[in-house]
């Protein structure tokens, strides 16, 4: 598609909301959004025209996933209602060692099926065979931010060169849809040196880092945040996810332009590790940012319970309505996640920026009546409104069906796979 003219249709830029109005996209990049019919197409030559005239249909800026495993589509459900030691050590990494490159190759495919579904139009992701991720990616045309995962406790094993030779290989492929960056695991799993050569990396090549920073209690006596400051990773786009676990001194010590805080609810909730004191972040400043996490720990990969839940539980933890709002929670679900992905040109719906957007049908008794669409949006709607999810200009699902993929051989695969690895 890459071009295309939109009218008769709802648009909430993440700004503002558009009654009625039209999207105009040339080459993937919106050339011009606007009130009314858009009458100045008539006579003209124009890509892709169509009308939703007679729908109730509304382009919301795509949603940004900033923290997920997308490779980890086979482990769902597994060890559930563990503690979360438990869960991690006795469930998880047993059944990592089984997966093989298909297997993640597979995987990751599932992951952006479930995610262009709920209207996801960019990840961020850390795990292993990430070569395969990105090839997963590349072919059904999500934008993502893919590190390998990182870590030299019980031997370094050549991982960080691997994340290197990805960089090499991947980084702005698919004309800048693939950004590869540096995925440091923990403070936990990885030792200071190694965190200082990995931030030191990562600043060289103009990359990232994306890091499990405090997700549970335990951590508060494993490490502090100055000896970690110390090691350069703030000092480099940092992508911290969780951060459940950081007192108001050490938030001054995050608040720079480079830290992103990521905020994964339900994995936060399911593990028991509690509610990360998000109000408190957002009022230094800090920019926060949604994360389904893996399938293992949530146990979809459904931004919009997310982004309900980051709405919901802020305001009974502090019993204060107004900490996270509705168009707070949508922000961080969208703009939040492309400036944590430094993702610029993408976030909202405006001239210039890219055109990553999921289309939403509001013709649904939950959605009626529109005293106010935002608080729709956040409160009553849900993944199964989304009707389309495109990136630059191309859908990469449409009512229903993934234009990319084909769909039946992929979940065959998939049968076929987790069959051979765990039965
Ligand atoms: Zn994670």
């Amino acid at each position: 598609l890459k071009s295309a003219l939109f009218t008769g249709v709802k648009i909430f830029t993440g700004k503002e909301i558009i009654k009625k109005g039209f999207i105009l996209i040339e080459n993937g990049v919106i050339k011009k959004v606007g009130v009314g019919r858009a009458d100045w197409h008539v006579g003209k030559q124009v890509d892709n025209f169509q009308s939703f005239e007679n729908k109730n249909f509304m382009f919301i800026p795509g949603f940004v996933n900033a923290h997920a495993h997308s490779g980890m589509a086979f482990l769902r459900g597994a060890g559930g209602d563990r503690t979360f030691e438990e869960w991690l050590f006795k469930e998880i990494t047993p059944r990592e060692a089984k997966l093989d490159a298909e297997a993640v190759y597979i995987s990751a495919i599932l992951s952006q099926m479930e995610m262009a579904r709920n209207g996801i139009t960019a990840f961020c992701d850390m795990y292993f065979h990430s070569d395969q991720i990105c090839k997963a990616v590349s072919e059904f045309g999500m934008r993502a931010s893919i590190t390998r995962g990182l870590l030299d406790k019980g031997g370094e094993n050549g991982r960080l060169e691997e994340n290197l030779k990805l960089f090499d290989h991947w980084n702005n492929a698919g004309n800048g849809l693939i950004k590869v960056g540096f995925g440091p695991h923990s403070p936990y799993m990885c030792s200071r040196e190694y965190l200082k050569l990995i931030a030191k990396t990562a600043l060289e090549l103009n990359s990232f880092v994306n890091i499990h920073i405090r997700e549970s209690e335990k951590e508060k006596e494993m490490y502090s945040i100055e000896e970690l400051a110390d090691t350069g990773i703030f000092n480099v786009r940092c992508l911290v996810a969780h951060g459940v676990y950081i007192k108001e001194k050490e938030m001054d010590i995050l608040n720079k332009d480079t830290v992103h805080i990521i905020h994964n609810p339900s994995s936060n909730l399911i593990l028991a590790n509690g509610i990360a004191p998000i109000p408190q972040f957002r009022r230094k400043g800090i920019n926060t940012a949604l994360g389904t996490d893996s399938v293992a720990s949530n146990n979809t990969l459904d931004i919009w319970r997310e982004m309900l839940l980051s709405a919901l539980i802020h305001k009974g933890n502090l019993k204060d309505p107004t900490v996270i709002s509705a168009s707070d929670a949508f922000e961080m679900a969208t703009l939040g996640g492309a400036q944590a992905l430094g993702f610029e040109d993408t976030g909202l719906i405006g001239e210039g920026y890219k055109a990553d957007l999921a289309l939403i049908n509001l013709d649904s008794s939950h959605y009626f009546p529109e005293n106010d669409l935002i608080s729709n949006l956040v409160y009553s709607g849900r993944s199964s409104d989304v009707i389309g999810t495109m990136v630059e200009g191309e859908w990469i699902y449409y009512f229903g069906k993934y234009p990319k993929i084909d769909e039946r051989k992929v979940i065959k695969k998939a049968k076929e796979k987790f069959q051979q690895l765990f039965c």
